[in-house]
């Protein structure tokens, strides 16, 4: 009687070494979890944001206060909190000042940089960018990385934030184009800064009938005050409504002089 020497695996035991696999993998984060290593901020966070960028439009116009929080990196765990504001103090020119807090998982390499010295920063602190820094990162391959859809209209922001001034026209695009397809919860922080921003630029642009248009949607889209996250604060209205009564004053036809 011949003895087979070798021995016979049963089929199901790749399946069987998968599942244990996983069972050391699940037991492995439970114990880095519990040791505080990984914060369950970043399991439960499912909105797949891994930092905030804070950006002021036109910085160099904007007040002290708000040129200092530009271009600031804050982890999702402290913008989450009750509390927080990314900027230090009170705004001086709110008129004037328009930022934007900006949400990104960032997957390229240069955001992944970013994310990795904001994770590694003990107490998980804000970090501050050079405009240099913010300009490489916005600047990344970023399309060509697994983030690229949840990123998009966040670096369309970025984008034209950085270059409004200076191209506004193609900024002004992409700050329409956030408009329209702003649908995610995530989104939804970068509206009203938005409308305030291309009200601006279109003014500038001297596009008034554009810019009355924008406004009207804007009353209309926040017609209902029920408080509710992100919905415009009363100065950001009145400064909307300022906004266009200048806008119809100039858009009037002028009176004829009367007769003498
Ligand atoms: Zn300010």
């Amino acid at each position: 009687m011949e003895i087979s020497s070798s021995i016979l695996l049963p089929d199901f035991l790749p399946y069987l070494l998968g599942i244990f696999g996983l069972l050391v993998l699940w037991q492995y984060y439970q114990i880095q979890t519990m040791k505080g290593r990984i914060l369950a901020i970043d399991i439960f966070d499912r909105s797949g944001i891994r930092m905030y960028v804070y950006v002021v439009a036109d910085d160099r116009q904007a007040c002290e206060v708000c040129r200092t929080a530009h271009a600031t990196v804050f982890p999702p765990s402290e913008v989450m909190t009750r509390q927080f504001s990314p900027i230090k103090g009170t705004c001086n020119t709110p008129a004037r000042c328009i930022g934007f807090l900006v949400g990104l998982y960032g997957a390229w390499p240069e955001a992944e940089r970013i994310v990795t010295r904001l994770q590694s920063s003990r107490k998980r602190e804000p970090i501050q960018l050079s405009q240099d820094e913010l300009g490489e990162m916005v600047l990344g391959p970023w399309e060509r990385s697994i983030s690229a859809n949840t990123d998009r209209l966040g670096i369309y922001i970025l984008e034209a934030v950085l270059g409004d001034c200076s191209n506004p026209t193609i900024a002004m695009d992409k700050y329409l184009h956030t408009l329209e397809h702003a649908k995610e919860v995530r989104h939804m922080p970068l509206l009203v800064p938005t409308y305030l921003r291309l009200v601006d630029l279109m003014i500038g642009q001297e596009r008034t009938v554009e810019a009355l248009q924008l406004i009207e949607q804007f009353e209309k889209r926040y017609r209902d005050r029920t408080p509710r996250p992100y919905a415009p604060t009363e100065k950001q209205i009145s400064l909307m409504k300022n906004k266009k009564s200048h806008l119809k004053n100039a858009t009037r036809p002028a009176e004829p002089l009367p007769a003498a």
